[in-house]
């Protein structure tokens, strides 16, 4: 196992209606921040018009060669630490890794079932939702989507009540356990101060096969399906992220099952903040709204706790000097 970056969560077990339990917990979540008045979808509000200047990533999975220097590109444009093995090793591939606090993308291999010779590689990053799950749950507001496409956090914010993890459905979310204070968020930024500055996100300068096409996501999805006109034998007729919960700003081209690649086959069109209307109604407030109440205060107060044991902690050091 790399040490480096965890394994993705167990399977979860599908219930009688193919809803896993995530996918109930998250519903509930999302259902508990509507219930609260907590952010709404932008598309519910009646002046939203998509985000027509969004940015977006055309990932051929076709392409990529599992070289990983979208892996190092990252880590150095971020000042993540040195991973334990290096990027040239490919004895990582033998475990499926997940992002990290050290490492906001990696590159996983999984089995082709059509040339056993030519494994699939994909890399593991932030989809960057057009209707983030993951901000609608976040209980302070900690997440904003900027115009451009990105979902970037504030970890001032961040009191570690870990919503956004269980609601995200890529499980994309991670936990800096290592902080001093107290954990905090950490995930891909889509390099937002790289595209504000006209740079390309770093993963995809450095991708050397055209497996990442960085670009105005409405250019990528006319391009996408382009190329599956002219290569019907070559991809499946989806561009996976185009609709799938509503939308996001990474999307993905493959020749074959996109489940192949580990990636969820079921997710609804729908924003998740949608499924939860029917939800709301049929189950009592108290099931949905106090816990979310309780764990912010929960969280608040142990953020204090650690805060003011920091503080006596260091005071204690300055007398003993
Ligand atoms: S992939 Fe997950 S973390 Fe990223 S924007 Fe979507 S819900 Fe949020
Ligand atoms: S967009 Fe930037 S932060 Fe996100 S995976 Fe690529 S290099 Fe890393
Ligand atoms: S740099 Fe490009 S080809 Fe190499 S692993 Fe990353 S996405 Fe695939």
């Amino acid at each position: 196992m790399n040490d480096d970056t965890p394994a993705p969560p167990p399977q979860e077990q599908n219930t009688r209606r193919g809803i896993t339990r995530r996918r109930l917990l998250s519903l509930s979540l999302l259902a508990g921040s509507a219930a609260l008045g907590l952010p709404r979808p932008a598309s519910a509000r009646p002046e939203f018009s998509g985000w027509p200047k969004s940015y977006g990533m055309l990932v051929d999975l076709t392409l990529c060669v599992g070289c990983r220097s979208c892996e190092q590109a990252c880590n150095e444009a971020n000042h993540l630490p040195k991973p334990a093995k290096p990027f040239d090793d490919d004895g990582v591939f033998n475990e499926k890794r997940w992002p990290s606090a050290k490492a906001y993308t990696v590159v996983n291999r999984y089995p082709n079932p059509t040339n056993k010779e030519h494994p699939l590689f994909r890399k593991i990053q932030c989809n960057h939702c057009l209707e983030p799950a993951c901000a609608t749950a976040c209980p302070i507001k900690a997440y904003t989507k900027t115009e451009q496409g990105a979902v970037i956090y504030n970890e001032d914010l961040c009191f570690g009540c870990r919503y956004c993890v269980i609601a995200c459905p890529f499980n994309i979310p991670g936990y800096d356990y290592e902080s001093p204070l107290e954990a905090k968020i950490v995930k891909c930024t889509f390099c937002n101060t790289r595209i504000a500055k006209n740079e390309l996100p770093a993963c995809a300068a450095a991708c050397p096969s055209g497996a990442l096409t960085f670009g105005k996501r409405t250019d990528l999805i006319k391009m996408a399906h382009k190329r599956i006109m002219e290569n019907p034998k070559k991809y499946i007729d989806h561009v996976y992220g185009e609709r799938e919960v509503g939308g996001t700003s990474w999307m993905y081209l493959s020749g074959v099952p996109f489940e192949q690649y580990g990636l969820p086959g079921n997710l609804p069109k729908k924003p998740l903040i949608e499924l939860t209307e029917g939800y709301l109604s049929s189950v009592p407030v108290i099931f949905t709204t106090f816990p979310a109440i309780f764990g912010m205060l929960y969280a608040a107060l142990h953020k204090k706790e650690k805060k003011n044991e920091h503080s006596s902690r260091e005071v204690n050091h300055e007398q003993e000097r």
